[in-house]
């Protein structure tokens, strides 16, 4: 597999480390500098719970350092489970024959868009199986992103569709970043060549580089905000983790910027998929724990994003050590979600099943009784601050106030607009307590605006 070392990787996979050694690497990731491939190694070996405990601590100090409070919700959308490919252990494979398989319309996509907006959703990450045809894809994708950004409910509209579908040409991302699209999102599934060729048997999906070169196109393309990832659970996750970061280094000497997020979805039982149930390489959340911290301390800017196939109970630790992005109340059902929110998934049409079925005020309870903050902010992208701009305002802290203002302003709106009594509650008393360590400039900025959500104005940013 092209930019992947695998003999490298073995060799880094089990290493023996001394506490004088960990402590050197963490002394160097609370200065929220980047970790080389080696020292992310060391940190993954660490198997003693006293070293652990000191991991999981500098990686909660990294993700507040340079996430504060926030935490970024978005909702997946699921668009079509049509797929010409045929991964062993996705319910919308081709050769399952128990799927219903549905493409969602134009009117369909709106329809299920002004749904998620009138629960209070900003963000959308839109999501489809693979047609045969690339060209159909691209078509399929651009409609969809239009449908989405015109959909409207009460005068709140969507702020950003981040998509996660098939590879395309360089030309055929430029036509979607035209769309308007945010972040373009691809898992590489495994990394690891020979567990890849088994798995994906049948489709353009067969062939690894198709995929890698994908997110070398995205970039040729000009779409800065690219989003990575590994299926954890097809190959031993070690593996899996340090040939990420070494996909990671191959993306930052070529673009001079890595990912802008990097995805950790574990597998899920998936409807049709033998292997989904029983997959060869299982690991135990104490396991996951540590790779989602170790990741937070090797690309500290990089945001993490987890789904909800992890429960609520695991998603409500890993917020603090360095998960940046949530979704919520998610279907993997194309035209999965209905007017009156319900926690079936169960279709023979859903991609596998997820664990955390609360809803999207439950969790934005959760949240501000841990005292983060929910933000439905997009402003960065919508002010162009992606890619390497975002990573240089990033890196100093200088975003860290702009993004508390922003995320704030949109914790408001949605307590304004879309939160039961007893949240709004919640939410104000916990924006009083972050208005109090703001400095002046800033909170005389937060004081405008929030006058003005008063006065009935919304989505307002810096
Ligand atoms: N079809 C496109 C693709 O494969 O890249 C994009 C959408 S696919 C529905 C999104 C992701 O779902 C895949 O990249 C894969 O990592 C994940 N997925 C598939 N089967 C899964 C399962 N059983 N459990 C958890 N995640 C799964
Ligand atoms: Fe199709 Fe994607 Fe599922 Fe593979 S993971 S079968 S490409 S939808």
């Amino acid at each position: 597999m092209k930019h992947i070392d695998e003999a490298k990787i073995n060799s880094l996979t089990d290493l023996n480390v001394s506490e004088q050694e960990i402590d050197g690497i963490l002394k160097k990731t609370r200065l929220l500098k980047r970790l080389t491939l080696e020292e992310s190694a060391k940190l993954l070996s660490v198997k003693d719970a006293f070293l652990l405990k000191k991991i999981y601590d500098a990686a909660a100090y990294v993700k507040n350092a340079i996430y504060g409070k926030r935490v970024v919700m978005f909702v997946p959308l699921y668009i079509s489970n049509v797929c010409a490919n045929s991964c062993l252990y996705c319910g919308f494979a081709r050769n399952n024959k128990l799927a219903v398989r549905k493409k969602l319309s134009a009117q369909e996509i709106k329809e299920q868009t002004e749904i998620l907006l009138k629960r209070g959703h900003k963000r959308i990450l839109m999501v489809a199986g693979e047609m045969v045809s690339s060209q159909e894809n691209v078509d399929y994708y651009v409609d969809a992103v239009k449908a989405i950004y015109e959909a409207e409910y009460k005068g709140n509209k969507i702020k950003r569709v981040n998509i996660n579908v098939a590879p395309m040409s360089v030309e055929q991302f430029k036509r979607l970043k035209q769309s308007g699209i945010g972040t373009y999102q691809i898992f590489q599934e495994t990394y690891h060549d020979a567990t890849y060729k088994k798995l994906h048997i049948a489709g353009a999906k067969s062939d690894p580089n198709n995929r890698l070169d994908a997110v070398d196109n995205a970039f040729r393309a000009g779409i800065d905000d690219v989003g990575i990832g590994p299926l954890l659970g097809l190959y031993d996750c070690r593996f899996e983790i340090l040939a990420m970061l070494m996909h990671i280094e191959y993306l930052e000497k070529t673009y001079g910027v890595g990912p802008h997020t990097i995805s950790v979805p574990r597998i899920e039982p998936a409807p049709g998929s033998s292997y989904a149930d029983k997959p060869e390489y299982p690991i135990s959340d104490e396991g996951f724990k540590k790779l989602v911290a170790v990741l937070r301390l090797s690309v500290p800017y990089t945001g993490i994003i987890m789904s909800t196939r992890e429960t609520a109970e695991l998603r409500d630790v890993l917020v603090n050590l360095g998960v940046s992005q949530i979704s919520a109340e998610s279907k993997v059902t194309p035209g999965g979600y209905e007017e009156e929110s319900s926690c079936h998934n169960d279709k023979l049409e859903r991609q596998f099943s997820l664990n955390d079925q609360r809803a999207l005020s439950e969790i934005v309870k959760s949240l501000l009784s841990q005292g983060l903050i929910p933000s439905f902010c997009a402003a960065c992208y919508r002010k162009n601050r992606t890619g390497e701009h975002f990573m240089y305002l990033a890196r100093p802290g200088a975003i860290k106030h702009m993004c508390d203002i922003n995320a704030l302003v949109t914790l408001k709106e949605y307590l304004e607009d879309f939160a039961p009594l007893e949240i709004k509650a919640l939410g104000c008393e916990l924006i009083e307590k972050c208005k109090s360590k703001l400095d002046n400039a800033s909170l005389k900025v937060l004081e405008k605006f929030f006058k003005n959500i008063d006065n009935g104005i919304r989505d307002e940013y810096i």
